[in-house]
């Protein structure tokens, strides 16, 4: 068959969405490690830990593109056009985001500008937070007796605005709750809840840096727990877990064997 040989086709590059899970790199997936081990190009987020990007090969370019919600190293806008572009330009980037990129982590964006973009890519799952968080505290996210649904919520207002959640759907009974990037608006979050119906006494806990080095849990109820995150000094990341399940974490944390980590 004739070939233009001045003219030869021109890849694109490719896009592969990871999520890193939680933080602990043992809980990555088998795929995430062997895309992490063949990677040359990553943008990746702050959530996403120096134990997890140490699986990266010697000589990968990394780029931190943010975002914390008071530090944006580039703003969202900018990160899908850079993904956008370097993929045109023939790389094939890495991007790599905490947890899961289609919760709560702007992949759902990233990828409509992919294939608007006619970029190919792969998506790679990760544990979400949740679940890192709940098995290491000991609260399982559903229950037959306590909790029969689960909402996985944003507690993060819009800069400027007030909190807009919405609080007939996390004050229902017989469902857990779990809040991500809560922390700074806690207070108002278990009054509203309560406010929306929910008993004051509804078990709620917070969960810091889950799987990772120093995680830490707090545990109270609606009506204590702001005063004892405030306390226990809690900060991002953390997630806020609300139901009956959480009653569950004084029998099954003391008795479930921590997973044994090789670090
Ligand atoms: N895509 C991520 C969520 C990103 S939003 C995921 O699927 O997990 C960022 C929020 O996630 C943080 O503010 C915090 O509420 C939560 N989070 C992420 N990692 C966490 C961790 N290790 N421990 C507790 N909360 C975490």
């Amino acid at each position: 068959m004739p070939r233009d040989l001045d003219h030869p086709p021109r890849r694109f590059g490719t896009v592969t969405l990871l999520g890193a899970g939680p933080g602990d790199p043992e809980l990555l997936t088998v795929k995430a490690v062997k895309a992490l081990q063949r990677a040359r190009l990553v943008l990746h987020d702050h959530l996403v830990g120096d134990e997890v990007l140490a699986l990266l090969p010697p000589g990968c370019e990394k780029h931190y593109v943010g975002k914390e919600s008071a530090r944006h190293a580039l703003p969202q806008r900018e990160i899908t056009a850079l993904l956008v572009r370097l993929a045109h330009q023939g790389h094939d980037v890495l991007r790599l985001k905490g947890g899961d990129g289609y919760i709560f982590g702007r992949g759902g964006e990233e990828a409509q500008a992919l294939a608007i973009a006619g970029v190919p890519f792969t998506v790679i799952p990760g544990l979400t937070a949740a679940q890192g968080a709940a098995a290491a505290a000991g609260i399982p996210l559903t229950h037959r007796d306590h909790g029969r649904a689960l909402v996985l919520a944003t507690g993060h207002g819009r800069e400027g605005h007030p909190l807009d959640l919405d609080w007939s759907l996390l004050a229902r009974p017989q469902q857990t709750s779990v809040i991500y990037m809560g922390v700074a608006h806690l207070p108002a979050i278990c009054a509203g809840l309560v406010a929306h119906g929910l008993p004051a006494h509804t078990p709620a806990a917070l969960v810091e840096r889950a799987t990772l080095p120093g995680q830490r849990c707090v545990d109270g109820t609606l009506a204590t727990l702001p005063a004892l995150a405030a306390e226990a000094g809690i900060q991002p990341p953390a997630l806020i877990f609300v139901g009956e399940v959480v009653r569950l974490r004084s029998v099954l944390a003391p008795a479930q064997r921590v997973a044994p980590a090789v670090r």
